[in-house]
Protein backbone atom coordinates (compact mmCIF):
# COMPACT_ATOMS: atom_id res chain seq x y z
CA UNK A 1 0.00 0.00 0.00
CA UNK A 2 2.07 3.12 -1.51
CA UNK A 3 -0.22 5.86 -0.97
CA UNK A 4 0.66 9.55 -1.48
CA UNK A 5 -1.30 13.10 -0.13
CA UNK A 6 -1.95 15.39 -2.70
CA UNK A 7 -3.45 18.57 -1.42
CA UNK A 8 -2.81 22.18 -0.67
CA UNK A 9 -1.29 23.76 2.30
CA UNK A 10 -3.98 22.82 5.11
CA UNK A 11 -6.05 20.43 3.29
CA UNK A 12 -5.67 18.04 6.30
CA UNK A 13 -2.94 15.17 4.78
CA UNK A 14 -0.90 15.04 7.61
CA UNK A 15 -4.34 14.75 9.88
CA UNK A 16 -5.23 12.05 7.81
CA UNK A 17 -1.75 10.28 7.01
CA UNK A 18 -1.62 9.56 10.45
CA UNK A 19 -5.03 7.88 10.79
CA UNK A 20 -3.49 5.99 7.74
CA UNK A 21 -0.47 4.89 8.96
CA UNK A 22 -1.77 3.51 11.90
CA UNK A 23 -5.17 1.93 10.76
CA UNK A 24 -2.73 -0.17 8.05
CA UNK A 25 0.65 -0.31 10.05
CA UNK A 26 2.29 1.56 7.94
CA UNK A 27 5.33 4.49 8.03
CA UNK A 28 3.71 8.11 7.49
CA UNK A 29 6.82 9.61 5.93
CA UNK A 30 6.72 13.42 6.36
CA UNK A 31 9.03 15.71 4.12
CA UNK A 32 7.86 18.81 6.42
CA UNK A 33 7.99 16.84 9.77
CA UNK A 34 12.15 15.56 8.55
CA UNK A 35 13.03 19.28 7.57
CA UNK A 36 11.87 20.54 11.14
CA UNK A 37 13.50 17.49 12.56
CA UNK A 38 16.75 18.63 11.13
CA UNK A 39 15.94 22.05 12.12
CA UNK A 40 15.12 21.18 15.95
CA UNK A 41 18.78 19.32 15.38
CA UNK A 42 20.56 21.83 13.77
CA UNK A 43 21.77 19.68 11.07
CA UNK A 44 23.80 20.91 7.74
CA UNK A 45 20.34 20.12 5.76
CA UNK A 46 17.97 21.67 8.81
CA UNK A 47 20.05 25.25 8.17
CA UNK A 48 19.51 25.15 4.52
CA UNK A 49 15.65 24.01 4.27
CA UNK A 50 15.15 26.46 7.12
CA UNK A 51 15.74 29.54 4.89
CA UNK A 52 13.60 28.24 2.20
CA UNK A 53 10.71 26.99 4.76
CA UNK A 54 10.70 30.69 6.61
CA UNK A 55 9.80 32.11 2.89
CA UNK A 56 7.42 29.62 2.20
CA UNK A 57 9.15 28.33 -0.58
CA UNK A 58 9.95 24.80 -1.62
CA UNK A 59 13.19 23.41 -0.44
CA UNK A 60 15.05 22.35 -3.13
CA UNK A 61 14.32 18.89 -5.44
CA UNK A 62 18.36 18.13 -5.26
CA UNK A 63 17.99 18.51 -1.28
CA UNK A 64 14.21 16.59 -1.08
CA UNK A 65 14.07 13.66 -3.66
CA UNK A 66 17.73 11.47 -1.96
CA UNK A 67 16.25 11.91 1.29
CA UNK A 68 12.46 10.63 0.61
CA UNK A 69 14.52 7.53 -2.16
CA UNK A 70 16.83 6.99 0.98
CA UNK A 71 13.72 6.97 3.68
CA UNK A 72 11.34 4.35 1.17
CA UNK A 73 13.96 2.03 0.84
CA UNK A 74 14.36 1.14 4.97
CA UNK A 75 13.06 -2.09 5.69
CA UNK A 76 9.60 -0.57 7.94
CA UNK A 77 8.60 0.65 4.06
CA UNK A 78 9.04 -2.70 2.55
CA UNK A 79 5.12 -3.00 2.62
CA UNK A 80 3.79 0.55 1.80
CA UNK A 81 4.11 3.74 3.31
CA UNK A 82 1.93 7.06 3.46
CA UNK A 83 3.86 9.81 2.09
CA UNK A 84 2.78 13.75 3.38
CA UNK A 85 3.90 16.56 1.47
CA UNK A 86 6.02 14.39 -0.89
CA UNK A 87 6.03 14.92 -4.09
CA UNK A 88 5.30 18.60 -4.39
CA UNK A 89 6.73 19.17 -7.92
CA UNK A 90 6.72 17.29 -11.15
CA UNK A 91 10.49 16.02 -10.81
CA UNK A 92 10.15 14.29 -7.29
CA UNK A 93 7.07 12.82 -9.23
CA UNK A 94 9.61 11.31 -11.79
CA UNK A 95 12.48 10.10 -8.95
CA UNK A 96 9.26 7.79 -7.47
CA UNK A 97 8.79 6.66 -10.41
CA UNK A 98 12.13 6.30 -12.01
CA UNK A 99 13.13 3.79 -9.51
CA UNK A 100 12.07 0.06 -10.09
CA UNK A 101 9.81 -1.14 -7.32
CA UNK A 102 8.57 2.44 -6.21
CA UNK A 103 5.76 2.49 -8.40
CA UNK A 104 2.90 4.97 -7.06
CA UNK A 105 0.05 2.67 -6.61
CA UNK A 106 -2.82 4.72 -4.89
CA UNK A 107 -2.90 8.81 -4.62
CA UNK A 108 -5.19 10.54 -2.25
CA UNK A 109 -5.74 14.32 -2.91
CA UNK A 110 -8.19 16.27 -0.36
CA UNK A 111 -9.76 18.89 -1.84
CA UNK A 112 -9.01 22.14 -1.27
CA UNK A 113 -10.52 24.05 0.89
CA UNK A 114 -11.24 28.00 -0.23
CA UNK A 115 -8.82 30.13 0.69
CA UNK A 116 -10.71 31.49 3.92
CA UNK A 117 -11.26 27.82 5.09
CA UNK A 118 -7.59 27.57 4.33
CA UNK A 119 -6.12 30.09 6.36
CA UNK A 120 -8.52 29.34 9.43
CA UNK A 121 -7.11 25.74 9.60
CA UNK A 122 -3.51 27.06 9.24
CA UNK A 123 -4.06 29.89 11.80
CA UNK A 124 -5.93 27.67 14.23
CA UNK A 125 -2.87 24.63 13.64
CA UNK A 126 -0.82 24.07 16.80
CA UNK A 127 1.99 21.50 16.51
CA UNK A 128 3.71 19.70 18.83
CA UNK A 129 7.68 20.55 19.92
CA UNK A 130 8.30 17.43 21.32
CA UNK A 131 6.30 14.78 18.72
CA UNK A 132 5.10 16.84 16.19
CA UNK A 133 1.30 15.73 16.43
CA UNK A 134 -0.83 18.27 14.95
CA UNK A 135 -4.41 19.82 16.92
CA UNK A 136 -6.56 22.44 15.59
CA UNK A 137 -7.59 25.23 17.97
CA UNK A 138 -11.37 24.68 17.33
CA UNK A 139 -11.70 21.24 14.77
CA UNK A 140 -9.27 19.50 16.86
CA UNK A 141 -8.61 20.85 20.35
CA UNK A 142 -5.74 18.89 22.85
CA UNK A 143 -7.38 18.27 26.25
CA UNK A 144 -5.78 20.64 28.01
CA UNK A 145 -4.98 24.18 26.15
CA UNK A 146 -1.62 24.03 24.64
CA UNK A 147 -0.34 21.14 26.16
CA UNK A 148 0.37 17.76 23.60
CA UNK A 149 -2.37 14.43 24.46
CA UNK A 150 0.44 12.48 23.48
CA UNK A 151 3.41 13.50 24.57
CA UNK A 152 3.04 16.57 27.04
CA UNK A 153 4.95 19.31 24.89
CA UNK A 154 4.21 22.49 24.62
CA UNK A 155 1.82 23.07 21.24
CA UNK A 156 2.76 26.14 18.58
CA UNK A 157 1.70 27.96 15.93
CA UNK A 158 4.01 26.94 12.92
CA UNK A 159 6.27 30.08 11.89
CA UNK A 160 5.15 29.23 8.49
CA UNK A 161 1.50 29.19 9.36
CA UNK A 162 1.40 33.10 9.91
CA UNK A 163 -1.07 34.45 7.51
CA UNK A 164 1.58 36.03 5.48
CA UNK A 165 3.85 33.15 4.76
CA UNK A 166 0.69 31.08 4.11
CA UNK A 167 -0.64 33.16 1.01
CA UNK A 168 2.99 32.67 -0.45
CA UNK A 169 2.44 28.72 0.27
CA UNK A 170 -0.59 28.82 -1.40
CA UNK A 171 0.73 30.38 -5.11
CA UNK A 172 3.55 27.85 -4.41
CA UNK A 173 1.17 25.19 -4.32
CA UNK A 174 -0.68 26.70 -7.57
CA UNK A 175 2.22 26.97 -9.36
CA UNK A 176 4.18 23.67 -8.43
CA UNK A 177 2.08 21.53 -6.67
CA UNK A 178 -1.31 21.45 -8.45
CA UNK A 179 0.05 20.37 -11.67
CA UNK A 180 0.92 16.89 -10.02
CA UNK A 181 -3.38 16.46 -9.50
CA UNK A 182 -3.41 16.23 -14.21
CA UNK A 183 -0.26 13.80 -13.61
CA UNK A 184 -1.77 11.04 -11.32
CA UNK A 185 -5.09 11.45 -13.41
CA UNK A 186 -3.46 10.28 -16.56
CA UNK A 187 -1.42 7.79 -14.89
CA UNK A 188 -4.87 6.33 -13.22
CA UNK A 189 -4.08 6.52 -9.70
CA UNK A 190 -5.70 9.67 -8.69
CA UNK A 191 -8.55 9.02 -6.32
CA UNK A 192 -10.15 12.19 -4.77
CA UNK A 193 -11.86 12.74 -1.50
CA UNK A 194 -13.55 15.86 -0.02
CA UNK A 195 -11.57 16.88 2.91
CA UNK A 196 -13.62 19.93 3.51
CA UNK A 197 -16.05 17.80 5.65
CA UNK A 198 -15.52 16.71 9.27
CA UNK A 199 -12.10 14.70 9.86
CA UNK A 200 -13.96 11.12 10.52
CA UNK A 201 -15.97 11.79 7.52
CA UNK A 202 -12.81 12.28 5.56
CA UNK A 203 -10.90 8.96 7.20
CA UNK A 204 -14.38 6.89 6.71
CA UNK A 205 -14.03 8.23 3.20
CA UNK A 206 -10.49 7.00 2.56
CA UNK A 207 -10.88 3.63 4.43
CA UNK A 208 -14.11 3.31 2.00
CA UNK A 209 -11.40 3.72 -1.16
CA UNK A 210 -8.51 1.41 0.51
CA UNK A 211 -10.50 -1.08 2.01
CA UNK A 212 -11.36 -1.67 5.88
P1 LIG B 1 -1.70 19.57 5.88
O1 LIG B 1 -0.85 18.43 6.39
O2 LIG B 1 -2.44 19.22 4.62
O3 LIG B 1 -0.95 20.87 5.76
P2 LIG B 1 -3.07 19.32 8.46
O4 LIG B 1 -3.48 17.88 8.45
O5 LIG B 1 -1.92 19.68 9.36
O6 LIG B 1 -2.84 19.85 6.96
O7 LIG B 1 -4.37 20.18 8.85
C1 LIG B 1 -4.28 21.62 8.98
C2 LIG B 1 -5.11 22.05 10.20
O8 LIG B 1 -6.51 21.82 9.93
C3 LIG B 1 -4.78 21.27 11.47
O9 LIG B 1 -4.87 22.17 12.55
C4 LIG B 1 -5.86 20.18 11.54
O10 LIG B 1 -6.14 19.83 12.89
C5 LIG B 1 -7.05 20.86 10.87
N1 LIG B 1 -7.85 19.93 10.06
C6 LIG B 1 -7.41 18.88 9.30
N2 LIG B 1 -8.45 18.27 8.69
C7 LIG B 1 -9.56 18.96 9.04
C8 LIG B 1 -10.98 18.84 8.73
N3 LIG B 1 -11.41 17.86 7.91
N4 LIG B 1 -11.82 19.73 9.28
C9 LIG B 1 -11.36 20.72 10.09
N5 LIG B 1 -10.08 20.88 10.43
C10 LIG B 1 -9.18 20.03 9.92
P1 LIG C 1 4.59 20.74 5.35
O1 LIG C 1 4.96 20.29 6.72
O2 LIG C 1 4.29 19.60 4.41
O3 LIG C 1 3.51 21.79 5.36
O4 LIG C 1 5.90 21.45 4.75
C1 LIG C 1 6.45 22.61 5.34
C2 LIG C 1 7.50 23.21 4.41
O5 LIG C 1 8.58 22.27 4.23
C3 LIG C 1 7.04 23.55 2.99
O6 LIG C 1 6.40 24.83 2.90
C4 LIG C 1 8.37 23.50 2.23
O7 LIG C 1 9.15 24.67 2.46
C5 LIG C 1 9.10 22.34 2.89
N1 LIG C 1 8.80 21.05 2.21
C6 LIG C 1 8.13 19.97 2.73
N2 LIG C 1 8.04 18.98 1.83
C7 LIG C 1 8.67 19.44 0.70
C8 LIG C 1 8.91 18.90 -0.60
N3 LIG C 1 8.46 17.67 -0.94
N4 LIG C 1 9.58 19.64 -1.50
C9 LIG C 1 10.03 20.87 -1.17
N5 LIG C 1 9.84 21.46 0.01
C10 LIG C 1 9.17 20.76 0.95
Amino acid sequence: MKIIMLGAPGAGKGTQAKQIAAKYEIPHISTGDIFRANIKEGTELGKKAKAFMDKGELVPDELTCDLVVDRISKPDAAKGYVLDGFPRTIPQAEALTGIRDLIVTGVQTCALPIYENIVHRMGGRRACIGCGATYHVEFNAPKVEDVCDTCGGELVLRDDDKPETVQKRLSVYHAQTQPLIDYYKKANVLVEVDGTQDINVVFQDIVKILGA
